[in-house]
């Protein structure tokens, strides 16, 4: 029985070290911003650019996401592309790291059931 308890604690204690970890690991993971990176292309303000007929459109990203039901797109300068791509994959790992730790959360509850 000691041993059965004893078993059960070291479990419960590896998989508060697993937690542990992750969230150290979410506390390392910023910034973030919520949303999908689209790349596409448009058509640009200059009138005379040939953008307008045969020539290439300009290449451009948005990030959008969802708020009650309606999809936000908002521009993302140049400059900023790289970054912002960054942030985006940032918070897809945050929020399957989220998950995990949430996870590990209802497994160390099931450990206390079968006490
Ligand atoms: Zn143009």
């Amino acid at each position: 029985m000691y041993l059965y308890i004893k078993g059960m604690e070291t479990k419960k204690q590896t998989l508060q070290a697993q937690r542990n970890k992750l969230i150290y690991r979410i506390s390392k993971l910023n910034p973030w911003i919520e949303g999908t990176v689209v790349t596409t292309t448009r058509i640009c303000g200059k009138k005379n650019c040939a953008c307008h007929g045969d020539g290439p459109k300009h290449p451009v990203m948005y990030v959008t996401w969802k708020e009650s039901g309606k999809t936000i797109s908002l521009y993302v300068p140049k400059r900023l592309e790289a970054e912002v791509s960054k942030w985006a994959l940032n918070y897809k790992k945050l929020k399957e790291m989220i998950r995990d730790v949430s996870n590990i959360q209802k497994d160390i509850v099931r450990l206390r059931e079968k006490r």
